[in-house]
């Protein structure tokens, strides 16, 4: 499940994943909205951007966890700090990967991710 509010990373996102065995079930463009998904939807995984109006995506990660200690979050955003690190890594996430976005970084995120 992705959840970004930029149209166009998700027509990236769905590009990286076009030759794998991945898909996208379910694409957010808010924290709201995927909050509101993710039990009906349940994804494998969720990628989860950080900027987005209404609730932004450490806040929406967070609560997500709480309520689906289960579920797997790989934040996707262009706030690379060491405090936005430690924010991920404190709630729960799997992994953090900056955008732009590497093709084969976020490829060996899901993998490791979906591994555990
Ligand atoms: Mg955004």
């Amino acid at each position: 499940m992705l959840v970004d509010d930029s149209k166009l990373v998700y027509m990236q996102i769905k590009q990286i994943l076009a030759n794998t065995n991945y898909e996208i079930v379910e694409y957010c463009k808010s924290g709201e909205d995927a909050l509101d998904k993710y039990a009906q939807v349940q994804p494998d995984l969720v990628t989860m951007d950080i900027i987005m109006p209404g609730m932004d995506g450490l806040e929406t990660a967070s609560i997500l966890k709480e309520e689906h200690p289960e579920a797997k979050i790989i934040m996707l955003s262009s706030l690379a700090y060491d405090d936005t690190f430690k924010e991920a890594e404190r709630i729960g996430a799997e992994a953090f990967v900056a955008k732009p976005l590497e093709p084969n970084e976020l490829l060996a995120a899901i993998d490791a991710a979906l591994a555990d």
